[in-house]
């Protein structure tokens, strides 16, 4: 007998793995019909960053019916006209590890394009006042329903799992600041802190069905960085009289191209951007100032305060070169507020929660994926350093048929953020909810 025990045991978990994933899978198609619902419902009614308002609300009351603790309006920006719509929604199940999941509920100034029944018309004022469409372009509304269908499914099966499941909706990703918002309101000290934080966010180029990991650092931090090259103004018939700002600010674009490919090693991947260049009202007048908008893309964040001060001494050489008096030389401003720092999956968190996705959805199913230089403010919830473990997956959102018809260059494949973004919805919910719940039943396994 005792000579068999070992092959009884090793029997005996997949079997019981096995169950749990019938038991989490016809629980996903029992709820999809209301999942699919629910899913149109937040679609067709999106909300900017910082005003989450219903999106929340709609979010706070499934979760509070499934017997989560929920908390809703967490989130404190500097802005104090910026209402925080965060959602903290704490299920405890006895002793175990914490783990976090975010959902992130905002949606984008787009105006869509998709001509689908359930299609956004929603117009709202943005922060400026402006009238602009609304869309969820970027697929958020599959992240919170998503994480409303993983609620039920964690829920109903809490005799399977232990530990403190802590279920999110952050407000403001768009705008990078709503993590931190709901961090500066306590999210780690008013709630649990987690021991792991994890998330999904659906992807516009990847069959429904699949997911895609990334081990290490997958999304690059993001600065906003403002410069304002200043000279002296004049005639345009006198130059002799001007510091012109114009032909300063043209040597300042060029000379900065130098910093990611003479200054940087190759193997820190980097991206310096001039995306807006504002200055002078005519032809005939040298103007006072020219104003340049930076965006700045590293992995590491030493790279990323290299770069800016490259950026500072280059401004400065090129006003010294120009005869630029002291008093008037570059003001170079990194963004305190469109700041957010790169995400770096924790290598041992991303393979635990792939296996565990992979015995959910099969091998094949789950693809690892290169880096990007695209941004997230979901690393803010790891805090600095890496102090708290996170991953995040991508969640293939398209109908295989139209993944063949763009590689067969018959139809280009929207991205995210663009009006004709659409996903199949049922299979990438069906998906996204099957795969969050695997990861978690393991993370909290008994
Ligand atoms: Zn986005
Ligand atoms: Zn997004």
């Amino acid at each position: 007998m005792r000579k068999f025990l070992p092959v009884l045991v090793v029997g005996a978990i997949p079997t019981l793995v096995f169950a749990q994933q019938n038991k989490v899978s016809s629980l996903v198609d029992q709820e999809l019909s209301s999942l699919v619902a629910t899913y149109k419902t937040i679609h067709a009614a999106p909300e900017l960053s910082h005003h989450e308002e219903k999106t929340s609300a709609l979010l706070a009351e499934r979760l509070r019916s499934w017997g989560y603790d929920v908390t809703e309006h967490v989130g404190k920006y500097p802005n104090p006209d910026w209402k925080g719509y965060g959602v903290v929604a704490v299920m405890k199940n006895g002793a175990g590890p914490t783990l976090l999941v975010r959902a992130d509920m905002d949606a984008l100034p787009v105006e869509e394009k998709t001509g689908l029944a359930y299609a956004s018309k929603v117009r709202a004022k943005d922060d400026s006042g402006a009238d602009v469409p609304v869309m969820h372009a970027c697929g958020h509304d599959v992240h919170v329903t998503s994480l409303i269908g993983t609620a039920k499914v964690l829920a109903s099966l809490k005799d399977q799992w232990r530990g403190t499941l802590i279920l999110i909706g952050q407000p403001a990703e768009e705008r990078i600041d709503g993590a931190r918002a709901m961090l500066a309101d306590g999210l780690y000290t008013r709630f649990p802190k987690p021991d792991y934080a994890i998330a999904l966010h659906d992807n516009s180029d990847m069959e429904a069905g699949k997911i895609a990991v990334t081990p290490g650092y997958a999304l690059a931090s993001s600065t906003s960085l403002d410069v304002t090259i200043r000279g002296r103004a004049s005639h345009g018939s006198r130059p002799e009289s001007s510091k012109d700002p114009i032909v300063m600010a043209a040597e300042y674009v060029l000379a900065i191209q130098t910093i990611v490919s003479r200054e940087r090693s190759p193997f820190d991947p980097a991206v310096v951007t001039v995306g807006s260049i504002h200055g002078g009202t005519k032809h005939n007048i040298i103007p006072d100032e020219v104003h340049l908008q930076l965006s700045i893309r590293t992995y590491k964040d030493e790279v990323r305060q290299q770069i800016v001060a490259s950026l500072e001494r280059i401004a400065r050489g090129i006003a010294i070169a120009g005869g630029v008096p002291d008093d008037r030389m570059p003001i170079v401003e990194a963004s305190k507020t469109e700041y957010t720092t790169s995400m770096y999956n924790d290598p041992a968190l991303t393979a635990r929660v792939a296996s565990a996705i992979e015995r959910a959805i099969g091998k094949d199913n789950v693809v690892e994926r290169p880096p990007a230089m695209a941004s997230e403010d979901f690393p803010f919830l790891g805090l600095e350093n890496h102090q708290i473990p996170i991953m995040m997956f991508s969640l293939g959102a398209i109908d295989a048929d139209r993944i063949k018809a763009s590689l067969n260059g018959d139809a280009p494949l929207p991205s995210l953020h663009s009006g004709l973004f659409y996903p199949a919805h049922e299979p990438t919910l069906r998906t996204g909810v099957i795969a969050m719940s695997a990861a978690i039943l393991d993370l909290l396994k008994k």
